[in-house]
């Protein structure tokens, strides 16, 4: 089942596992041991069914956050684009962009405004967080992977950065923090916990049963509220409690969903 939502302007798809005893049905990883065909079969319905070419992450919890655009220069007007990471920039002609390479990053920002072509962008995940970014009434959309090193890392900031890069201003950004685990399932160890909170003090939880956890999702509001962001939600579902998710937590074979933005 894919569920549809929008955020600024912009749709949104959260991929979900139906009902069975496959800890990889509907998954759309292929690190984690699934048919590769098959994962390629679903992901190809995927973008079908969302009308865009989909651009996948080799994930790795860095912070390493991607710019994609149409090409300028050489490349004009022939439906081509280009990715930049950190300082390095990658042309790619308009047959290429119909299939779009995984590129090595945690999050990627897409600036759709005049091109027609550019791709819808998918986050995996199984606990940790999907966050979906849209501005300029979704024609610029940027997914992120975060779990607590990648956030920790800064690839929230970093994000934001690119969008102010662009002429975006970060209370413009509409931002959409999907399911995730929350903070009353994530246990950790007491030392983690307290070496996190002295960064970001909201990331301390407890859990229900009453031992140390983290509160990415809350910790992930806070810092975005602090660096300006002014339209941000937390869906609040957790990926641990509610069966329809992929939850690494629950069963370590899990798959992985996806979280898809297409831009306007
Ligand atoms: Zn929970």
């Amino acid at each position: 089942m894919i569920e549809q939502l929008s955020v600024g302007g912009a749709s949104l798809y959260l991929t979900q596992v139906e009902r069975g005893t496959s800890p990889l049905r509907d998954n759309y990883g292929l690190h984690v041991g699934d048919d590769a065909a098959l994962v390629l079969q679903r992901r190809a319905a995927l973008a079908q069914g969302v009308g865009r070419p989909l651009l996948w992450m080799d994930q790795t919890h860095s912070a390493r956050v991607a710019l994609v655009r149409r090409s300028e220069g050489g490349f004009e007007g022939d439906g081509g684009g280009e990715v930049t990471i950190d300082a390095e920039t990658l042309r790619l002609s308009a047959s290429a962009v119909q299939e779009w390479p995984a590129l090595p990053c945690d999050g990627v920002v897409v600036d759709a405004r005049r091109w027609r072509e550019a791709p819808a962008i998918a986050v995996m995940t199984a606990d940790c967080m999907p966050i979906l970014f849209s501005a300029d009434e979704g024609r610029v959309v940027a997914a992120v992977h975060a779990g607590r090193i990648g956030f920790e890392a800064g690839i929230l900031l970093r994000a934001l950065e690119i969008f102010q890069a662009l002429g975006v201003a970060v209370d413009e950004i509409s931002i959409y923090i999907a399911p995730a685990i929350c903070g009353h399932c994530y246990e950790v160890p007491a030392q983690m916990r307290e070496s996190a909170a002295k960064a970001h003090p909201y990331i301390a939880g407890n859990t229900r049963w009453g031992t140390p956890s983290l509160d990415l999702p809350r910790a992930a509001a806070a810092q975005l509220a602090q660096a300006g962001c002014a339209q941000v939600s937390i869906d609040g579902r957790c990926t641990l409690e509610e069966v329809q998710w992929h939850s690494h937590r629950r069963d370590p074979r899990s798959g992985r969903q996806a979280a898809i933005i297409v831009p306007t």
